[in-house]
């Protein structure tokens, strides 16, 4: 287990959030500026952040967005803290790439709770990205750029092809339309967030066994898609 970064500028709250970190066995450590936090991240890449949201310096809906916008860190956890609890917030958060929210005041048991939760989420085995991926009936093997449900072949356009290799890899994390087009997309600009809605139900006529009661690729209302984890 390596070491959770608390960015918290009150020092009583981020002391409470270490003690407990570190009382439940993972060692922590506390930084209350964004910029310093920024560097302190890209130098030492912490297994989880979390991050309050209003800090000086740079504040927290900023510096997740760097995190996610840089390869390096694009992979890095992210609890996001506020004192704001209004669905709005919490949806501004998910879209800057928080894997969760935790509103002030929070008990720091449950915090606790929600980074294990969030660590067992993405300590999931890294796979070397040519080895295949299996989920239930799909298949997915990179190198071969082949899918196959319950054996059979599907046949998939290059972008449906990356689209489902993105969903397989990333299981049980919301991703919002426009992470997804950052994420899957890229560059391309001028592609519309509904675009990602159309592609997802061609995907989904093909590697679905009922497309229209999907259990793969689920829909989270007012938030985007997420690819079923085999644990929930
Ligand atoms: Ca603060």
């Amino acid at each position: 287990m390596g070491t959770i970064l608390v960015v918290e500028d009150e020092p009583d709250i981020a002391d409470l959030v270490k003690y407990h970190l570190e009382k439940a066995g993972l060692p922590a450590r506390v930084v209350g500026d964004g910029k310093q936090a920024l560097d302190l991240i890209l130098r030492e890449r912490p297994d989880l952040v979390v991050l309050d949201l209003m800090l000086p310096g740079l504040d927290g809906l900023e510096l997740c967005r760097r995190l996610r916008g840089a390869q390096a860190t694009r992979g890095i956890p992210v609890i996001m803290l506020t004192a704001k609890t209004e669905e709005v917030d919490r949806i501004v958060g998910l879209e800057m790439g928080a894997d969760d929210y935790v509103p002030k005041p929070f008990s720091p048991r449950e915090l606790v709770a929600r980074v294990k939760a969030v660590l067992r989420r993405t300590a999931a085995p890294l796979e070397p990205s040519e080895a295949p991926v299996i989920v239930g009936h799909l298949r997915l093997d990179p190198t071969r750029h082949e899918v196959t449900k319950g054996g059979q072949p599907v046949f998939l356009s290059a972008m449906e092809f990356r689209l489902l290799e993105f969903f397989l890899r990333h299981r049980g994390r919301v991703y919002s339309r426009t992470q997804l087009l950052d994420y899957v997309w890229g560059q391309d600009r001028f592609v519309e967030p509904r675009t990602v809605d159309v592609h997802i139900r061609r995907l989904r006529e093909k590697v679905e066994q009922d497309p229209r009661r999907p259990t793969l690729i689920l829909t989270v209302r007012g938030l985007g898609y997420k690819c079923r984890d085999e644990k929930e």
